[in-house]
């Protein structure tokens, strides 16, 4: 028996006329001459088949039709239920035979900014562009499904050397720069992909190419992964990373590390953000991008945000009494802001360590930020009133406008990484950058470019009018020591003197807002 995808080879245009093909959509044209096939198969098998097989078969058929008669109304893609059913018909042909089957899930990788900062009808744009592109990569045989979102499903008959290829072939192809509405808008994916029968039986493969690309997001995306035994364990391994991280900050496995802000032209030290960190006993450092997530997801992140407040306080006034004068930066999440006694939280670990409030900096991303809750419309006053220096973190993924920035009683906003890395080969990053300056400018908000790895990146900054840059370009985040041994200046002043800091007692203090 012939598969789904062959079926819909073979189909070509037979029995359409071209007046119908053109008034048509392809897909209903395409199912028009498939069940065509179907029939004139049906009325050959008639003359061979009994009467019972040929009622199966065009019941089978009958139904294929009725699948591809409701594809995804946005890309004319198969939708999840439709791809289910040609998959179930795929494994039985392979069961029959000795052929592979591959299965890839591409999702877009920053897709999610693209819909939100451009709107929606940019997104859907996008996404019919990118299924376009998705149906050529997969060949004379192609079956492409939209499952959710940003996420596709493709069926390759072949195994894990064609599944490569193809996945190669996606990666590619995404990577193109979409034109949409006057934009110039680049993406990249990350693709797994699970091959019946080795890396899985049938309900297992599409969840197994799904924990392939999920890895391959983990480690940055714009990649693919296949199936790996290992990744099944992953809801098991979040389990016990979970029991792990409850006993973390009593046990001291967390710490906290900091990475300067440099004053853009004088590049004296302005700040040092804290960054947290996680020394887990047996799996060595573990990435906040990991933990985070898990412990905002299973109400630890209150314990452990109070905790990194704390320490930053402590470490603040550590600093200041060996004479390293700058703001300490903590990052917070949209879950604390959401937290009655936040503001309270801070104000006593202030008070506790002698820090002026308008030294720590609590930085909150856009996205949490532009919230128009009862709960971060207060969180953000009650910070206002305890004369905290409020930083809006990865600015530019969301999709703040002037006048809703304006209503934020913030004092500084970073450039998300995302433009600065992007900032020498394309104009878009840059006119984007240059706009969101001028903006905070006008809004007397100082601008910190975060990310900043080369001399290009800093040039370009600076000739945008950023206030204060950050980035690996000056130094990665580091140990406490580290920072204080980083910032002392090794000119004529000798052991114990730091780097110039815009907060030296004998000058006056021009970032205090
Ligand atoms: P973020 O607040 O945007 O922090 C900047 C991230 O970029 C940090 O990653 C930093 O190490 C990295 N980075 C800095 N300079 C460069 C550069 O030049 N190039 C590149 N490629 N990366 C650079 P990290 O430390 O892994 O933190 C990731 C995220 O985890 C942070 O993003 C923040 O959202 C979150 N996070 C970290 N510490 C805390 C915390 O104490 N509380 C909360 N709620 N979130 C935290
Ligand atoms: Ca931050
Ligand atoms: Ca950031």
């Amino acid at each position: 028996m012939s598969s789904l995808p062959e079926k819909l080879a073979q189909g070509g245009s037979e029995g359409l006329g071209a007046g119908a093909a053109t008034a048509w959509p392809l897909w209903l044209a395409v199912a028009l001459a498939a069940l065509a096939a179907i029939v004139a198969l049906a009325v050959l098998l008639h003359q061979r088949q009994s009467g019972q097989q040929l009622h199966r078969r065009l019941r089978s058929a009958t139904t294929q039709i009725d699948a591809l008669r409701s594809r995804d109304s946005l890309t004319g893609l198969l939708t999840r239920a439709e791809i289910e059913t040609a998959l179930d018909e795929a494994v039985l042909a392979c069961d029959r035979g000795t052929r592979r089957l591959s299965l890839l899930v591409v999702a877009l990788d920053n897709f999610r900014p693209i819909n939100e900062g451009y709107g929606l009808r940019v997104g859907d744009a996008v996404l019919t562009q990118v299924a376009g592109r998705l149906s050529a990569c997969v060949g004379d045989k192609p079956l492409a499904a939209r499952l959710a979102g940003d996420e596709f499903l493709l069926l390759v008959e072949g195994g894990l050397d064609l599944a490569g290829k193809t996945a190669e072939r996606v990666l590619l192809s995404v990577q193109q720069p979409l034109k949409v509405e006057g934009l110039e808008l680049t993406l990249t994916a990350s693709v797994g992909i699970a091959v019946y029968p080795e890396h899985g039986s049938r309900p297992k493969l599409m969840s197994h190419a799904a924990l392939a690309m999920r890895s391959v997001k983990l480690g940055g995306g714009a990649a693919y992964a296949h199936f790996d035994p290992t990744m099944a364990v992953d809801l098991r391994e979040q389990a016990e990373l979970l029991q792990d991280l409850r006993g973390a900050v009593e046990r001291g496995q967390l710490k906290l590390y900091y990475q300067p802000k440099i004053d853009a032209r004088s590049l004296q030290i302005t700040g040092a953000e804290a960054l947290l960190r996680w020394q887990h006993p047996q799996r060595g450092m573990v990435s906040p991008a990991v933990f985070i997530p898990l412990a905002e997801r299973h109400g630890l992140i209150r314990r452990i945000g109070a905790w990194v407040i704390e320490e930053a306080c402590r470490q603040a006034a550590e600093w200041r009494q060996q004479g390293l004068r700058m703001r300490v930066a903590v990052n917070l999440s949209g879950h604390q802001l959401r937290q009655d006694d936040l503001v309270e939280q801070i104000q006593h670990s202030i008070r506790r360590h002698d820090i002026r409030p308008e030294r720590l900096t609590v930085e909150i991303t856009e996205s949490v930020a532009m919230e128009d809750t009862a709960h971060t419309r207060a969180a953000f006053n009650g910070l206002r009133r305890a004369g905290l220096h409020v930083s809006i973190d990865d600015f530019g993924t969301g999709t703040s406008s002037l006048a809703s920035l304006r209503k934020l009683p913030a004092a500084e906003l970073k450039i998300d990484r995302a433009f600065v890395t992007d900032l020498a080969t394309s104009a878009e990053a840059r006119s984007i950058a240059g706009a969101i300056v001028q903006m905070a400018h006008n809004l007397n908000l100082r601008v910190v470019a975060e990310g900043v790895e080369n001399e290009t990146q800093r040039d370009l900054l600076v000739g945008l009018g950023c206030d204060e840059l950050q980035g690996y370009l000056f130094a990665k985040p580091m140990t406490p020591v580290a920072l204080a041994l980083w910032a002392e200046d090794d000119g004529s002043a000798g052991h114990g003197q730091f780097r110039p800091s815009l907060f030296d007692p004998t000058q006056a203090a021009p970032l205090d807002v």
